[in-house]
């Protein structure tokens, strides 16, 4: 198991779409086992394999509840087959950071996915969770969360963007292996 590199806004292959998993084997397990690992590192709620480089369609989500245990799922080929309402509320992403803007997204979702091991998944999530995972699949199809803003807000994060895409990062968002 090990912690994976964070690949930044700018990097080509957050652009892609991953591909379906068709092979439930070790290597999966092992790619699972890793983007929990790094997610955790990193401080994150979510992350998408493009993120580490790989693009194959899987997610993993840590979310925290008021009260209850956290949402951890993982999720391969995931599926949206529901969406209702709508709600706005401030996203980050770990391959953007420093950077926090609010995007509307459907309050309520039903996804369909199977796990790890290839078992079927059905998860009915609302709030933050829907949130996060609306979020992580966006990345599985080449999408971030800035795509996302009105014009005038993108106009006004480019220079913070174009920053990220040249490797400088804000300092109190390095990654753990840089951190003093
Ligand atoms: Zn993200």
């Amino acid at each position: 198991m090990s912690v994976r590199r964070v690949r930044y806004y700018g990097d080509p292959v957050l652009r892609q779409r991953a591909q379906l998993v068709r092979e439930f084997d070790a290597s999966l397990l092992a790619l699972v086992e890793d983007m929990r690992e790094t997610m955790k590192a990193y401080n994150g709620v979510g992350l998408a394999a493009n993120q580490i480089g790989v693009l194959q369609r899987v997610l993993v989500v840590d979310v925290p509840q008021q009260d209850g245990p956290r949402h951890q799922h993982v999720l391969i080929n995931p599926a949206i087959e529901k969406r209702s309402g709508t709600s706005r509320g401030e996203e980050g992403c770990l391959s953007i950071p420093g950077i926090y803007e609010d995007v509307s997204r459907a309050e309520k979702i039903k996804v369909r996915a199977v796990d790890e091991k290839g078992a079927p998944v059905e998860i009915e999530a609302e709030d933050y969770l829907a949130r996060a995972i609306q979020h992580e699949i966006d990345h599985l199809d080449g999408v971030l969360f800035v795509d996302r803003l009105s014009a005038l807000r993108r106009q006004f994060l480019r220079r913070d963007l174009e920053a990220i895409s040249r490797g400088e990062l804000p300092e109190d968002h390095l990654p753990p292996a840089a951190r003093p």
